[in-house]
């Protein structure tokens, strides 16, 4: 993508002066704060897969409109602003900042893994009447590693139980090649380089009360229950293809 202006001004005073006086008008997202003028937006809020109310009765349309419009919005504004605070962010990849995570700034870490992992998760479910079926080999990895799919779905509410304040429980691949359940805090992900267990995530639910409190209220075990009702098991077979190049 062709590099905005500001990389040619190092100081960061200098670009936001110069920002100030610049017409920037046609980017969307600097109209919101003239005074802090983000470069234009490097990075946008895709629409849902589905109509906010296909994932009823599991996920209401009233917490889905609120998750994805405002709370995922957020996480995309959030990300804007900061990664124009530092030219050095600027164009690069979602993945290319999870790597890097432990050494930037906390809004460019806590915002890029917020849109990265509310896009991962809108992916990862299905109205339930659409959600396929688990793929011979993710069955038998499943089977392997957890001893059975309950076995598996226990475990995985447990991580998502045990997980205190807000965050993430992930089924990944691991280095090995294995399956792993392990849970993040915030909005951090298993592919940053501060996780305490990396891999390539296949499947993720989000702990946040936002993601399930007006429906289930303080009920965090029973909407981690309801919600395989709502998983795709089609799309997390083919990923779990792709992180172990198999089909
Ligand atoms: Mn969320």
């Amino acid at each position: 993508m062709p590099r905005p202006f500001r990389l040619m001004l190092r100081p960061a005073a200098a670009v936001l002066a110069a920002a100030a006086v610049l017409p920037i008008a046609s980017a969307p997202i600097a109209a919101q704060t003239a005074a802090s003028a983000p470069a234009p937006a490097a990075f946008t809020l895709a629409p849902l897969p589905y109509a906010p109310d296909a994932l009823e009765p599991v996920i209401d349309a009233t917490t889905m409109r609120i998750h994805h419009g405002k709370h995922h919005q957020a996480y995309v504004d959030n990300l804007n602003k900061a990664v124009a605070a530092d030219p050095a962010l600027a164009g690069l990849p979602l993945e290319t900042l999870a790597a890097r995570a432990g050494t930037l700034p906390a809004a460019v870490r806590n915002n890029a893994g917020g849109h990265w992992n509310h896009t991962f998760f809108w992916e990862t479910m299905a109205p339930a009447d659409k959600v396929g079926a688990i793929s011979p080999q993710l069955a038998a990895a499943i089977e392997a590693q957890f001893g059975s799919l309950d076995a598996f779905k226990s475990a995985f509410r447990a991580a998502g139980t045990a997980r205190f304040g807000s965050g993430w429980v992930w089924l990944i691949v691991g280095a090995d090649g294995k399956l792993a359940i392990t849970s993040t805090p915030n909005q951090d992900n298993p592919l940053m380089d501060v996780a305490e267990v990396k891999g390539t995530p296949i499947l993720g639910n989000d702990v946040w009360e936002h993601a399930y409190y007006l429906k289930w209220q303080n009920r965090r075990a029973d909407y981690l229950d309801g919600w395989w009702q709502v998983v795709d098991w089609d799309k997390v077979s083919a990923r779990y293809g792709a992180a172990t190049g198999g089909g």
